[in-house]
């Protein structure tokens, strides 16, 4: 990752690890909520597992994006950060800045939502 200067890289780092954190508080409150439901009508419940459900896909969600940012921290430590995986291109800091997460440029990214 020559391409990214040093306070770059810092930059990156400090938007992932806040970004971790706040995703790792916002975690701990959705447990905090209570999960059990407790009389009402049937709307009500309807409502109450709707809930739930959403909490649960959201943490799922959750759980994904943190692997991501402990993926590019990880890529950080080693070095390889801010390179395509597709075609080793550099991708620049502009888009790293807006996607910390990213590990595809622009074009492989395009490529790869063709495919999908
Ligand atoms: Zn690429």
């Amino acid at each position: 990752m020559k391409h990214l200067t040093q306070e770059q890289i810092e930059e990156i780092k400090k938007i992932l690890l806040d970004w971790k954190k706040q995703i790792l508080e916002d975690a701990k409150e959705n447990i905090g909520e209570p999960l059990s439901y407790e009389g009402g009508d049937e709307i009500d419940r309807a409502d109450t597992e709707a809930g739930r459900f959403l909490t649960l896909r959201m943490l799922d969600k959750e759980r994904k994006l943190l692997k991501k940012i402990e993926y590019s921290l990880a890529k950080i430590e080693a070095g390889t950060y801010g390179i395509c995986e597709m075609c080793d291109a550099e991708i620049p800091f502009e888009r790293l800045k807006a996607r910390p997460v990213a590990n595809l440029c622009i074009k492989c990214k395009e490529i790869q939502e063709e495919n999908e």
